[in-house]
């Protein structure tokens, strides 16, 4: 955490600077911010505090604490309210979000459907969709995101994703991938993937790759792409295991043979994979995401979470996509991962609520590599933080709060939602987009997409 020096020294700065620069040191240095009186405040660090504030300054948590003697500080009350860390969504294909819904068409299924409508976005279709995922994210309480990119068809398009992004000021990570309809063996745009990643998009914003890996590409293919990726020090992401065909292709045991897991590398889905692969994953530490509505909606099966926990997998929540999962709600994805996890294991105690809460927080962050500055709410880390109502017909009374977020909470009772100390939603109302020039975009974007291809 940065020094900050006392309001004397500050007083005294100012004072004596000329006019020009005090203007610019009070621009440079926006106000504190203090949330008053959250009546519960999740760490995820420790035990649920009451009735407790928490000062930011600089996008940075100052402190947290009863009645805190704050002084020059902006003040947003939020009795009635549970103070918590925003949600960390591990896996989002933001592209194509407005194709909400549009999982079945003449063509087929999902991914005919995909297949038809992709090769048809342009660069500012692509970032139509980001635009709209991010706004939702924020409605919903999701303050990082892992935009996986997996339409890029010319260099124009990740530019306008990544811009989308920045201008968004949501904390995320922009995935670099391929074309929807690329052949196997194809490999991403490595000249493309080399430039982009020497210039790091923003403080809040940063790069990697997602790639096709061994269920979905050439073994030239996914072995320079890896090689590509860390060499320029990017982590990496793929699908793997996602149903039974993919599964028995070996491909985790043949990642695991080239040094191609560890840390930096996450998968996505594992929904069919081994106990054995589990076990092999978990060992080096790849984290994993689940998106399990996508993957019920899909037909990749019911994802394994009893068999994950057993391995002792790093776990990370996601809604995958807009077209199948319909809405980004980190709520129901809490709900249905836990009572997934019991109704398969015939346990209702095999998972607590506050697990699936740190899947979506603290260890989300963590499957991330983001750990050490966002998931939790602990002085001297960023502040992304949401506040979410306990006063609601469907949130009151409070009793046990894992449980009131996980099987109670809806992204409406989300009414407040801070990133890097800056508020993006406020009593319950997105302040930093313009929304119906988004929605706007968003259907004239599809409706051209489906008059092209007779989706
Ligand atoms: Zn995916």
């Amino acid at each position: 955490m940065p020094t900050i020096m006392n309001r004397r020294q500050a007083s005294a700065l100012l004072a004596t600077a000329p006019l020009a620069m005090t203007i610019a040191a009070r621009a440079a240095s926006p106000r504190r911010l203090l949330l008053r009186g959250a009546d519960h405040l999740l760490t995820m660090t420790g035990v649920p505090r009451q009735k407790t504030d928490l000062l930011i300054s600089g996008g940075w948590i100052e402190a947290i604490g009863p009645n805190l003697p704050v002084r020059e500080a902006d003040v947003i009350d939020l009795s009635g309210h549970i103070l918590m860390p925003g949600f960390v969504d591990t896996h989002w294909h933001m592209w194509n979000t407005a194709a909400r819904g549009l999982w079945r068409s003449a063509k087929g299924g999902f991914m005919p459907t995909m297949a038809a409508i992709a090769p048809h976005f342009t660069p500012a279709d692509v970032a139509i969709g980001v635009d709209l995922a991010l706004a939702e994210a924020v409605s919903s309480g999701i303050t990082t995101v892992h935009n996986w990119a997996h339409n890029l068809r010319s260099p124009a398009h990740a530019e306008a994703e990544i811009a989308a992004m920045v201008r968004s000021g949501v904390r995320g990570r922009f995935a670099y991938g391929y074309a929807q309809d690329a052949d196997k063996d194809q490999p991403m745009d490595l000249d493309h993937l080399s430039a982009i990643a020497r210039r790091p998009p923003s403080a809040l914003v940063s790069i990697g790759i997602c790639a096709r890996g061994p269920d979905r590409s050439d073994a030239e293919v996914w072995q320079a792409e890896w090689d590509a990726a860390r060499r320029l020090g990017l982590p990496i992401s793929t699908h793997m295991a996602s149903d039974a065909k993919a599964a028995a292709g070996g491909g985790i045991a043949a990642l695991a043979a080239r040094d191609g897991l560890g840390p930096d590398v996450q998968l996505v889905h594992l929904t069919a994979a081994s106990r054995a692969d589990m076990d092999r994953v978990a060992k080096v530490g790849s984290p994993v995401s689940i998106s399990p509505w996508t993957e019920l909606e899909v037909g990749y099966g019911v994802p394994p979470i009893p068999d994950m926990i057993a391995a002792g997998l790093l776990m990370g929540l996601s809604v995958d996509n807009m077209v199948l999962a319909g809405q980004a709600d980190m709520f129901s994805v809490m709900r249905l991962s836990t009572d997934l996890a019991r109704g398969v294991s015939r346990d209702q105690l095999l998972v607590e609520d506050m697990t699936a809460l740190r899947w979506a927080t603290a260890v989300g962050a963590q499957s991330l590599g983001l750990g050490k500055r966002v998931g939790a709410l602990v002085p001297g880390m960023r502040a992304d933080v949401i506040a979410v109502r306990v006063n609601t017909l469907n949130t009151m009374p409070p009793a046990d709060l894992p449980s009131l977020l996980t099987h109670s909470a809806r992204p409406d009772d989300v009414s407040l939602v801070l990133i890097d100390g800056v508020v993006h939603k406020r009593d319950g109302h997105l302040i930093r987009v313009d929304l119906p020039a988004i929605q706007a975009q968003a259907a004239a974007s599809i409706a051209r997409m489906r008059s092209t291809t007779a989706v």
